[in-house]
């Protein structure tokens, strides 16, 4: 017998390396800590991921070969897997990621004028089953990481080459409200939305960070102890009946309820002059009546708040539409002259199915379109000035 037959094979213990993406501040530090490393070892890596967009580790030559190599044991610098790009004839560009596990996920870059907002996913599909929304149809998967959500502003910005230019504003809003109920995904939306305000990271307005929510009503109240990002509050219906029907979670957390959460989330700010956007989706001869938006103008008087429209982005097996042109014109004027200040999204991208609702109906029924992720992009380019 052969020595290599007899000796048993030195097998080394499997570790999964830690993903440098998805660290905020606070996270990196603690990891070169417990490194026995220096703390602005945190900041260079920080820099060079999202200031530099580097991802080899090899090539951060001001941490000395000696760490780099340490690092390379232990850490890697993971951005997404982009399945797909789409352009369309309006200038909003379109990523379809596929995350580790299987599933995909969706970003989508709306530029407007000097501005341009991007539009994030949290979670591979969505638990809470809105009943006007294709994520909802499609079920939960799982939550994306940190990594995987702020990987999704790295790829933008580096999809535009704008790294080494000294431009690194083609990303000037973000919006949570690709797939995904952000709130459900608590620590990792908290930690990626950290990155985007952090100015070794991307350094972006807390004002121009907006988290787009359903109402999951005690993860909100837990958001205004951390957070200081704007606050979009997906409303749809003036009254708990019909918002129940639209949006299940309103009977765990009834309409009242997540308007005073919505304020204590405003009283938190520092800033008291800013307001929560309503987004409330107008669906042909369900909530989009002229009666509807009487109780709309009525439930919200004295909530600090400007509302955005979203005409109903149609997917296949929806029972529902989109209303007329007139009719989201005379929903509009009533509450214009109710003294509400009121925008209408426009959609985007609808040629590469990048308007809210798009593309689950991709990944669930290949053959069709579909209808969530076109408001997404509608929604930032108008709802987020
Ligand atoms: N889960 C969060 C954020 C993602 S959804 C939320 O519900 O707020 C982002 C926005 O798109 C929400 O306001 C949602 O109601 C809206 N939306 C979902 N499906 C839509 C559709 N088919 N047409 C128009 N808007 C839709
Ligand atoms: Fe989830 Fe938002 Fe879709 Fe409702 S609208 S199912 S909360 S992604």
């Amino acid at each position: 017998m052969s020595a290599l037959s007899t000796t048993t094979p030195h097998v080394e213990p499997q570790q999964t390396p830690v993903n440098l993406m998805g660290l905020s501040l606070l996270q990196m530090e603690q990891f070169f800590f417990e490194l026995g490393e220096k703390k602005f070892r945190a900041q260079q890596v920080l820099k060079w991921i999202h200031h530099a967009g580097i991802i080899d580790i090899e090539e951060m030559s001001n941490l000395g070969k000696v760490l780099r190599e340490k690092l390379l044991k232990i850490a890697e610098v993971r951005p997404p897997e982009v399945a797909s790009q789409h352009d369309s004839s309006d200038g909003t560009r379109k990523w379809t990621i596929r995350v580790e596990g299987g599933g995909l996920v969706e970003t989508v870059l709306i530029p407007a004028g000097k501005r341009a907002t991007l539009c994030v996913s949290s979670q591979v599909g969505c638990s809470l089953d809105c009943s006007f929304c294709s994520t909802g149809k499609q079920g939960f998967q799982r939550d994306l990481s940190a990594a995987e959500i702020i990987g999704q502003v790295w790829l933008a910005i580096k999809s535009y080459d704008a790294f080494g230019d000294g431009d690194r504003r083609v990303v000037t809003n973000v919006v949570m409200m690709g797939m995904g109920e952000p709130l459900l995904n608590f620590d990792n939306v908290v930690s990626a939305m950290d990155l985007m305000l952090e100015d070794l990271a991307y350094g972006l307005s807390k004002r121009r960070v907006t988290l787009s929510t359903s109402g999951v009503v005690p993860a909100l109240d837990r958001l205004a102890e951390v957070s200081e990002v704007s606050l979009a509050v997906s409303l749809h219906a003036p009254n708990d009946e019909l918002r129940s029907q639209l949006v299940p979670i309103n009977r765990k957390y009834p309409i009242a309820r997540l308007l005073e959460s919505c304020r204590n989330y405003m009283a938190a700010q520092s800033d008291k002059s800013r307001v929560v956007t309503v987004e409330y989706t107008l669906i042909e001869g369900v909530n989009d009546q002229v009666e509807h938006a009487r109780e709309l103008a009525v439930l919200l008087q004295g909530f600090p708040c400007k509302i955005n429209l979203i005409p109903f982005n149609s997917f296949p097996r929806s029972e529902y539409r989109r209303p007329s042109g007139n009719a989201v014109s005379r929903f509009w004027q009533v509450l214009v002259d109710a003294g509400y200040i009121v925008t209408v999204r426009s959609t985007r991208g609808d040629d590469i199915d990048a308007a809210c609702g798009q593309l689950v109906g991709q990944v669930v029924d290949r053959t069709g379109r579909s209808g969530r992720h076109r408001a997404a992009s509608e929604a930032q380019v108008i709802a987020v000035g």
